[in-house]
């Protein structure tokens, strides 16, 4: 252990550790910008600079390590004025567009900016704007609110992908791709991490907020929304509730609220999907299909698998998303049911993900989601709509779809849906009595592995979140060094709680809690107080298929829930 002083106060970290490490231990801020934990640190920004006995000048409290007897001051005069030029250097080549910025009241930059009473103009302003991209159905990036922190470089890194990095030199250095491509012309796969990294308003998810609000007030149109599992364990932070609160019943009663609209359960198309899923599996382990199955929820994923290993395209579940196959469900069987025209359902599914605003766009999935708006974009009609979030009264999901199984709730977690698998797996093959918890593949671990016996057959699975992860499982596969049945993978690290779309969370709260096991026990804890713990006891998805898809792999499912991927290049 070191010891050492931080503005007086003793603390004692292990050795190696950071300044900045040792004074969030003495519970002292020390402001940061390029800094995010588990994703990148650098030392570029200068946001953090200390000054530190033994230490020439200041140091960036975020790469500088500690010595025995240090004594730290991040408080004098001399930091605060270094720390107030930084901001306005950052300032003068900055977009200053707060008022209608989407990260206006929740910017990083912001906030450092009052902070340190910067002045916006000292150095002058850039007035060059720099071209916006907005050509990706999922990510758009506007180069003159970027402050070079390049925390979505890493982040993108990180997912093994890396289409975007830093280009020219000096003044002239912008984030982009290579040969100036638009990120729609590159492998990018839409996982939307780089904008959960972003301190700013530089990247945000393409809007279909005004397409949904010209829906609402449509006479035309009889619009349905759904809600995603992990919504209901996030939306409550964009209305500065604490983080991993249950708002299932008020996320209810305010999209009720947005217009003449019906809000819909999607946690009742991942039971419909373990159903299909389940099967699938246990059909290829008994007829010889392609082994391990990978899981097929995550379209980030599905398009990694594309663009990075087609070879192992065949190994991936053939069944749609719970989104893709709640939108085919919608504009057939309900609408057959209620007598409303397909064209004049408006189908709006509320998700934690902007790959999903890309999967709506493939055209082997059949083009029945009208709309895809992330948590952030329901918070923001919300907001629009003056609707008192935290005072409102609970209501219930509207009928015929709004029960779920806990297993259908913990699909937004990582491994939640290895576990809902297992769980009806569990029940095919051995009845009644089957286990009902598989804690190995719960918890935020990048890779778990596990080994259970169902009904006298081993079965050995792999759960991975985050691409690079993925990457590891499929290489260890390949080579033949591991012999799975299942693997799950989700392409966020933590999955959809985490996903590209959720709330915007500053680096403080990331930097000190674990966002990712907070939100997740969230969605346990939903699972645990259900009444129905299992995707086969929905009684929901009984009647579909009683009404409609006779059985889970029938003609019907297969038209219907089911897909196909193809081979993409990688650029
Ligand atoms: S969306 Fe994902 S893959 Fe695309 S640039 Fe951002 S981090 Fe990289
Ligand atoms: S786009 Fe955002 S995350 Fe990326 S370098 Fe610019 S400010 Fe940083
Ligand atoms: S993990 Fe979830 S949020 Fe992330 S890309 Fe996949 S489906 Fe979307």
């Amino acid at each position: 252990m070191v010891n050492l002083k931080i503005n007086g106060i003793p603390v004692s970290v292990p050795e190696g550790s950071t300044i900045l490490e040792a004074a969030k231990l003495a519970n002292i801020r020390i402001p940061t910008l390029c800094y995010l934990k588990d994703v990148q640190c650098v030392g570029s920004c200068r946001m953090c600079l200390v000054e530190a006995t033994g230490a020439r000048g200041l140091v960036a409290a975020c790469v500088y390590p500690v010595s025995e007897g240090m004594e730290v001051k991040t408080n004098t005069p001399k930091v605060r004025k270094s720390r107030k030029t930084t901001v306005e250097l950052i300032l003068s080549t900055h977009k200053k567009k707060c008022l209608s910025c989407v990260r206006s009241m929740n910017c990083e930059l912001q906030k450092l900016a009052l902070e340190y009473n910067a002045e916006e103009d000292r150095f002058g302003t850039d007035h060059d704007l720099k071209p916006i991209d907005d050509l990706s159905p999922s990510v758009v990036r506007d180069n003159s609110k970027c402050v070079m922190c390049t925390r979505c470089v890493a982040a993108c890194a990180k997912q093994t992908i890396g289409v975007i990095g830093p280009k020219h030199r000096g003044y002239a250095k912008v984030i982009g791709s290579p040969f100036d491509a638009s990120l729609a012309h590159t492998s990018c796969v839409n996982c939307g991490q780089c904008i959960v990294a972003c301190p700013v308003g530089a990247l945000y998810e393409k809007s279909d907020v005004a397409n949904v609000w010209g829906a609402i007030v449509n006479p035309e149109k009889h619009v349905v929304f759904f809600t995603a599992p992990s919504i209901k364990a996030t939306l409550g932070e964009a209305f500065g509730l604490p983080v991993g609160t249950n708002v299932e019943g008020k996320m209810v009663a305010a999209i009720k609220q947005l217009g003449d609209v019906q809000c819909f359960n999607m946690d009742l198309t991942a039971d419909l999907t373990i159903m299909e899923e389940a099967n699938e599996l246990l059909q290829r382990i008994m007829k010889g299909g392609k082994l391990p199955m990978f899981t097929s929820c995550c379209p980030g994923w599905v398009k990694f698998a594309e663009h990075y290993y087609p070879e192992i395209l065949p190994n991936i579940s053939t069944c749609k998303s719970p989104q893709e196959m709640f939108s085919a469900v919608l504009k057939t069987y309900y609408c057959q049911k209620h007598n409303i025209k397909p064209e004049d359902l408006y189908v709006v599914s509320v998700i934690p993900c902007t790959a999903k605003k890309f999967e709506i766009t493939r055209d082997e999935i059949g083009h029945y989601t009208d709309a895809a708006i992330t948590t952030r974009e329901l918070a923001k009609m919300i907001k629009e709509a003056h609707i008192d979030f935290a005072n409102l009264p609970e209501e219930d999901y509207d009928a015929p779809f709004g029960e779920a199984s806990g297993a259908g709730i913990i699909f937004g977690a990582t491994g939640g849906v290895m576990e809902a698998a297992l769980r009806t797996a569990a029940y095919v093959l051995g009845g009644e009595g089957a286990p009902l918890e598989f804690k190995e593949v719960r918890g935020t671990a990048g890779l778990k592995e596990a080994e259970y016996e169902i009904g006298g057959s081993k079965i050995k699975v792999a759960v991975a979140n985050g691409l690079g992860n993925a990457r590891k499982v499929i290489e260890q596969v390949k080579s033949g060094e591991k012999d799975y049945t299942f693997v799950e993978v989700m392409a966020c690290p933590g999955g959809c709680i985490n996903g590209g779309g959720q709330p915007y969370v500053h680096d403080e709260v990331r930097n000190s809690i674990d966002l990712k096991a907070v939100r997740a026990q969230a969605l346990y804890n939903a699972d645990k107080d259900n009444k129905i713990r299992c995707s086969h006891e929905n009684s929901a998805v009984d009647t579909l298929y009683k009404e409609y898809f006779g059985k889970p792999l029938s003609e019907k499912s297969h038209e219907l829930l089911h897909t196909h991927y193809h081979q993409r290049n990688k650029y």
